[in-house]
């Protein structure tokens, strides 16, 4: 497979942004290839790169594309607001209605605030915590990816993990000792903590998906619901990934458990910079101008990004009951045969899946619940399960520690397809086994 014009472009890049890149993971750094692929463009399920190869796309921008990628309606709706101008510094009618879809669809949302990214939601949660509960320290868990603000990013998969890292440098000490980090899954650690009445809150990834698909136990969700009750803590369900992804109402509506606060992201966009968080009116009514918790920012709820989302979740709610159980049942079709061609060809490898989520791990363990068990994985069998995939037209995450997603847009065929490059990467790896 020609990629020549994407190495052309990439040691270009890498004259003028760090790394080639603005975000680590596009590097393609863990799985050894010379360069990325530049992305040109992209349809429904399929990508297509610089040097005009097709893949099918198992990225989906990591997760804002669970329709496809640039659905009709959704660029209709762009067109249209671009002719209106792109950004006013004044509050706009489709902002109401896109708080209000988010409001309808969202357990525990009586009020949200737009932003511009995750990372800002994250951050802004933890600073609404903060200022409710007058308390420091916050409790995350080890491998859970919350955006890359300083008080966050301590343990925190995604990138890290893919680069072989797992802190940042440069985050001062006097942040570092307010954030606690567990590993996921750990009662007792986490009733210690809240024990002790300094915890403002605890942020979690209901549905863990940035150290691979982390099947959540419902259990442990339902342990900190009540705990953090017990003792005066919030509890913030980061919903980035999750939200309008496993239900239209998040990991919250599918596990039935409601946090104080959430965020949102990805998938509220449509494929545009959007985030969101939101939570008990009691809770936001102390965000300025009501109260003395400042959150700002020049393009929150920028028109453009805002009808993105807007076009996208009215979309979901109007079909949500077709659309979820679909990529619930491409999911499990695809997992399912993974599955099968794991045992055929006696791979060291578990598939771990939500709807429209799946990581293969390549590891012995029977399940992987935590950072550690992800950390077992064998990489290099990852690295040349990717290189197969991709050489085959098919674009998986290239890491190991992240998500594979499956929109609305892939069809049965597709999945077809995949499971036969699978089979081909499986026999590769169990030549070198
Ligand atoms: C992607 C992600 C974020 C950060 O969102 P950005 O828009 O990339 O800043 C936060 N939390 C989770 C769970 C995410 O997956």
């Amino acid at each position: 497979m020609k990629q020549e014009n994407s190495k052309k472009y990439f040691e270009e890049a890498c004259q003028y942004i760090p790394g080639g890149v603005n975000s680590p993971v596009r590097a393609f750094q863990s799985v050894h290839r010379e360069a990325p692929i530049f992305a040109k463009k992209a349809k429904g399920a399929y990508l297509w790169d610089e040097d005009d190869n097709r893949y099918l796309d198992y990225i989906c921008s990591w997760g804002p594309m669970i329709l496809g990628h640039n659905p009709d309606f959704v660029l209709q709706g762009v067109q249209e607001a671009i002719l209106s101008g792109s950004s006013f510094g004044l509050p706009t009618k489709k902002e109401v209605e896109l708080a209000k879809l988010i409001v309808q669809s969202v357990p525990c949302i009586e009020k949200v605030r737009l932003t511009t990214s995750g990372t800002e939601a994250t951050m802004s949660a933890v600073r609404l915590s903060r200022a409710y509960t007058k308390r420091n320290k916050i409790i995350k868990f080890e491998g859970c990816y919350h955006g890359h603000s300083d008080a966050l990013l301590v343990k925190s998969g995604s990138g890290l993990l893919t680069q072989g890292f797992q802190d940042s440098n440069g985050i001062p000490q006097s942040v570092l000792q307010d954030t606690i980090t567990i590993p996921f899954g750990n009662k007792e650690k986490t009733l210690e903590y809240l024990q002790t009445k300094e915890i403002a809150c605890i942020i979690v990834e209901p549905i863990p998906a940035n150290m691979g698909v982390i099947e959540s136990q419902k259990d442990f969700l339902q342990f900190l619901r009540e705990e953090t009750q017990n003792y005066g803590s919030l509890l913030i369900f980061d919903e980035v990934i999750s939200g309008f992804r496993v239900a239209l109402g998040g990991a919250q509506e599918y596990f039935k458990i409601t946090p104080d606060l959430c965020t949102l992201g990805k998938i509220i966009g449509g494929g545009y910079p959007v985030g969101a968080f939101g939570g008990k009116e009691e809770i936001m009514n102390l965000i300025a101008p009501l109260g003395q918790v400042y959150h700002a920012g020049t393009l929150s709820g920028n028109p453009i990004s805002v009808r993105a989302g807007y076009e996208t979740l009215s979309y979901l709610m109007q079909h949500k009951s077709s659309i979820y159980l679909d990529i619930t049942k491409k999911t499990e079709f695809l997992v399912k045969e993974i599955e099968k061609l794991i045992q055929k060809y006696e791979i060291p490898a578990v598939v771990q899946s939500m709807p429209s989520l799946f990581t293969i791990f390549f590891s012995e363990k029977e399940k992987v619940t935590n950072l550690e068990d992800a950390l077992s994985s064998n990489v290099d069998f990852f690295t040349i399960y990717f290189n197969t995939l991709l050489e085959n037209g098919i674009l998986a995450p290239p890491s190991q520690f992240e998500a594979h997603f499956i929109s609305h847009a892939h069809s049965e065929d597709d999945l077809k397809k995949t499971l036969k490059v699978i089979e081909l990467a499986f026999q590769k790896i169990h030549e070198v086994m």
